[in-house]
């Protein structure tokens, strides 16, 4: 609604582009505006805390409810590491869960290739997983307020973005872990930023892949969200043991055909509960 009144307000002006300065909304709010009337948008993020600074998708709360948009991918980002280095820790703590959830993400893209024959972009899954593993391997020393790894940081979110572009869909920054965020969206569960519910999802997933094909190492993940003090645990975030069940369970139901760990093992409730123990998440 709020983009249909700019652009209206808009309508009778020459408009060469559209630049948006700020965090996740304003960002988004602009990549709709700009794709709405073909011109270039230009992305300048305060913050790092998701993906979306440089990615053609929008995502907004429809009567509550998460929707996301489609959109032209940025012209440019322009991210100043002094400007997002100032911006509340929180939000680049979350950034990092976001980063990191590449590494699950890829798995399952992968799994979707053996398992289903699906359209596998092994140049788009390097860029989605290098950064995140350069900062994996710093797991024991990492700093977000460290210039070098805030740097790494966002350029890996920057790339992650331009997967997107390069795919065509989300595939290499989004699987299992993303869709265990959607359900504490759609459930209304919890108090977690989108990077921060990825984060633990990204634990829950990296435990099952490692489980069932010995690849992976769902420790090293815990061990670097804890080195920067993002939560690990279900009840930083607000959530109950019975929540967080009942949103993986719900998972099994968002988004079938994007194949990954959950739809090759279809864990039941008690391997969830496991695996929630397992890993200190409750
Ligand atoms: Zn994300």
């Amino acid at each position: 609604g709020n983009v249909r009144k700019v652009e209206f307000e808009i309508g009778f002006e020459e408009v060469d582009g559209i630049v948006g300065v700020g965090g996740g909304r304003i960002l988004d709010f602009g990549k709709v505006l700009a794709t709405e009337i073909n011109v270039p948008f230009i992305s300048i993020p305060s913050t790092a805390s998701h993906d979306g600074i440089a990615s053609p998708i929008a995502s907004f709360k429809e009567r509550g409810k998460p929707i996301s948009i489609s959109t032209d991918p940025p012209a440019a980002v322009l991210a100043d590491i002094t400007i997002i280095r100032n911006s509340p820790i929180r939000l680049i703590r979350s950034g990092y869960g976001d980063l990191i959830s590449n590494v699950t993400a890829v798995k399952d893209w992968r799994l979707g290739k053996d398992v289903k024959d699906e359209e596998y972009n092994e140049v788009a899954a390097s860029m989605a997983l290098m950064p995140a593993n350069l900062l994996l391997v710093e797991a024991e020393r990492l700093d977000l307020k460290t210039p070098s790894h805030l740097e790494l940081l966002v350029k890996g979110l920057i790339l992650s973005g331009v997967t997107i572009s390069l795919v065509g869909n989300s595939r290499p920054v989004s699987g299992a872990e993303h869709k265990f965020s959607h359900a504490l969206d759609y459930l209304g569960y919890g108090k977690g930023t989108h990077g921060e519910q990825v984060g633990l999802g990204t634990i829950i997933m990296e435990y099952f892949h490692e489980k069932a094909y010995g690849v992976g190492d769902w420790e090293l993940i815990k061990r670097s969200l804890e080195k920067i003090q993002a939560p690990t645990t279900a009840k930083e975030i607000g959530l109950t043991k019975e929540q967080v069940i009942e949103a993986l369970e719900y998972t099994k139901k968002i988004r079938k055909k994007r194949y990954t760990i959950l739809e090759d093992l279809n864990p039941t409730k008690n391997d969830f509960e496991i695996a929630i123990e397992k890993t200190g998440i409750v």
